[in-house]
């Protein structure tokens, strides 16, 4: 089994955002993460990216994406094409992390149902992170309750709070175990000091869900939007 992190580029949003109740007023530059597994035949894509994002989103989070950066590049770097991809997990269905899904045809996506039904009626609060576009044309979801044993070494964690229906992804390899946190955690720092993210929509959970995290001990973490950790080394 192979990991590699992809990044699919960056967005400006304020860093109240990512941190609750800190750094309002704060600009920062998120990466976009994609995590793919290689596992034998099977080809499981964490998260899709950005996309194409629609005017006044383009304007207020000023997109940077290189041509190296788009998520077929990325894939070409790991001798992958799209059609390859044979599962997507999505963490969540905010538009930075589900934007690509329409590139992955041959795919099956994995997404929790309190996810999926929230998406497509969300609260006043949320309704900006969710674009219907990006999910809403067919695609082949297969709805998950809580936690999932997606493959022998691919386990998906329920991880609610800062949307309805987000889920983590842990992976067995080797002696190592890779915790891709999504955005329950979106900087290290939220796990490291159990703050919790400042896009909400349940505090309580949120915090509940970086202590179900916490639980993994001696693991690899990654953090959905860190611009420090752009590597699994
Ligand atoms: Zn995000």
């Amino acid at each position: 089994m192979r990991l590699f992190l992809l990044l699919n580029g960056f967005f400006s949003l304020d860093k109240g955002f990512l941190v609750y109740a800190k750094y309002y007023g704060k600009v920062y530059t998120a990466a976009l993460k994609p995590l793919l597994i290689v596992d034998g035949k099977e080809k499981i894509l964490i998260d899709t990216g950005i996309g194409d994002l629609p005017e006044p989103y383009k304007r207020f989070y000023a997109v940077t994406q290189s041509s190296e950066c788009t998520l077929q590049a990325q894939l070409l770097k790991c001798g992958l094409k799209p059609e390859d991809i044979t599962t997507v997990v999505n963490t969540h269905l905010h538009f930075d992390h589900c934007g690509n899904n329409k590139l992955f045809g041959n795919a099956k996506f994995y997404v929790q149902t309190d996810e999926l039904r929230y998406a497509y009626s969300p609260d006043r609060f949320q309704k900006n992170s969710y674009i219907k576009q990006f999910f809403d044309y067919g695609c082949d979801f297969v709805e998950v309750k809580g936690d999932y044993k997606l493959s022998e070494n691919v386990m998906l964690i329920a991880t609610v709070g800062h949307s309805p229906g987000h889920q983590s992804v842990v992976v067995r390899h080797k002696e190592n175990s890779y915790v891709y946190c999504g955005d329950a955690a979106p900087l290290k720092e939220n796990l490291e000091a159990q703050n919790i993210p400042g896009v909400l929509y349940r505090a309580d959970d949120a915090l509940r869900s970086l202590e179900k995290l916490k639980s993994f001990k001696n693991a690899h973490f990654i953090f959905s939007h860190d611009n420090e950790q752009l590597s699994l080394e």
